[in-house]
């Protein structure tokens, strides 16, 4: 399938130096593979060119991080002018304007419910700042029982060795299961579990009573409770119903458990409000504060995709169960690249782009434009559980139909139509930058189309292999 590593051109040339000289993240090293990384050059957009001339329509933003497409001017134009000014100070002792800045635009994004943003640099640490936060508050008022971490089935939030604690997906937490210490782990209210005539809603109530029960045993050594709001994305997209958000948040109170809402892939617009946690209520009205998780952690999009950021915002109340002049009940977590001037500016830009460009009214359009534009393949008999929660849109192959590899092999298939992207299992997605139009989504649903039938075989498709054989 993948003949480009036998010719010599410019961009497969780079994709081998790759291979030889860059340890490739979440991908297989295998004896026979003969598939090298595709040698991407240049950006504009939501679109991606290769060392080719080739392009390719980055559908799902480059692992769900660019937000406004490839060399955004504004963007750049931030990131310029921040250049001339400092890149870089450390945040101990020191700050700077878009630390600053950003801290006070996100706080203002939540009503003023949380705040002082703690800065990392990339999602997985933001959840072990959240965890090690939520462990050292308790400690800090007096609780030092509560210790341990409740997780939802199939929830990802990210792969070190703390946060894979948290984290039920068998592919990334086995290999290290004698490193990790686990979290429990309930029911995820995923509405794809429910029964002939149940609705979304009741797999929720389903799941938020299995939940009770583990907190009404053990609350008492129960630090926090981590969440996905709305999206379990690498689950592979499994959606559910808003109403677990407000259970779950009751539940956390009646049992004094911090709820810690990770909307590293979900934040900053992605399902239809900036932040995805606004939805656990019905209606406009902003989120009354007691309704706000205990802490909210950000990453992926709040750059634009440009630079690793991430950050941890929380409740008033946890900061003060800080300040103490004993210096074991200081939170002294730093990374090095904490607050980065150029990451922080960045973000403001994005902030910018959201505030001037009403996007997350625009976005409400697009979303039906992807909506309308999938429905060629709302009915086709290979597929079924079409879903999707704002600009996040997905359905299973039917696993009779997939076959060994089906990601893989829809992957490479997708390339040679212009497609960039990468199934999850046999969960087919797209999650693309907010820069599309109604045309370009139906060219997407089209294309997504002509590859299946590329890899799962129709007749036409059919005859066109056996020719090209
Ligand atoms: C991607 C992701 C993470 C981890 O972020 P990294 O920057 O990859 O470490 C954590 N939680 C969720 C929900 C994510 O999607």
């Amino acid at each position: 399938m993948e003949q480009q590593s036998l010719h010599a051109t410019a961009g497969d040339s780079l994709g081998l130096r790759s291979k030889r000289a860059v340890w490739h993240p979440c991908t297989r090293l295998r004896p026979d593979d003969d598939a090298t990384p595709l040698a991407i050059v240049r950006g504009e957009g939501p679109w991606l060119h290769d060392a080719d001339g080739r392009r390719y329509f980055d559908a799902t933003s480059s692992w769900w991080v660019n937000l406004f497409g490839h060399a955004n001017p504004k963007i750049n134009a931030a990131l310029a002018d921040q250049l001339q000014t400092l890149e870089h100070v450390m945040l101990a002792g020191c700050t700077h304007a878009p630390a600053v800045e950003l801290a006070e635009r996100l706080s203002a994004l939540t009503g003023g419910a949380l705040g002082h943003a703690f800065y990392a640099s990339d999602g997985a640490s933001a959840v072990e700042i959240a965890l090690k936060m939520s462990f050292h508050y308790w400690r800090n008022t007096g609780l030092p029982a509560k210790r341990e971490f409740v997780c939802v089935a199939n929830g990802y939030h990210g792969e070190t060795v703390g946060a894979l604690g948290v984290t039920d997906l068998d592919v990334f937490r086995d290999a290290y299961d004698p490193l990790i210490r686990r979290a429990h782990v309930v029911m995820s209210p995923d509405a794809r579990q429910a029964a002939q005539d149940e609705s979304a809603a009741d797999v929720a109530t389903r799941a938020l009573a299995v939940l009770e029960t583990l907190l009404r045993e053990r609350g008492s050594q129960i630090a926090a409770l981590i969440v996905e709001p709305l999206v379990q994305c690498a689950a592979g997209m499994a959606m559910y119903d808003p109403s677990y958000l407000e259970g779950a948040r009751a539940l956390c109170d009646r049992y004094r458990v911090h709820l810690i809402a990770d909307e590293i892939a979900v934040g900053c617009g992605r399902t239809g409000t900036f932040f995805a946690w606004e939805q656990c209520r019905d209606g406009d009205q902003p989120l009354p504060v007691h309704a706000w998780p205990d802490f909210l952690c950000l990453s992926k999009g709040i750059s634009g995709g440009y630079l690793p950021l991430s950050l941890v915002l929380s409740r008033p109340e946890i900061q003060r169960a800080f300040v103490a002049d004993e210096l074991a009940r200081s939170f002294l977590h730093s990374h090095s690249y904490t607050g980065n001037p150029l990451a922080c500016r960045a973000a403001l830009a994005t902030l910018d782009l959201f505030e001037h460009d009403d996007v997350i009214a625009q976005n409400r359009a697009r979303a039906q434009w992807l909506a309308d534009a999938m429905t060629v393949l709302a009915n086709d008999p290979r597929l079924h559980r079409m879903r999707q929660r704002g600009l996040i849109w997905a359905i299973d192959v039917r696993d009779e139909v997939a076959g060994e590899g089906f990601a893989g092999r829809f992957h490479q298939a997708a390339r040679t139509r212009e497609l960039l992207v990468r199934p999850i299992g046999n969960t087919l997605y797209v999650m693309p930058p907010y820069v599309f139009d109604a045309a370009q989504a139906r060219w997407l649903a089209a294309q997504l189309q002509a590859t299946l039938d590329d890899v799962l075989g129709n007749t036409d498709a059919d005859k066109e292999v056996r020719h090209a054989a």
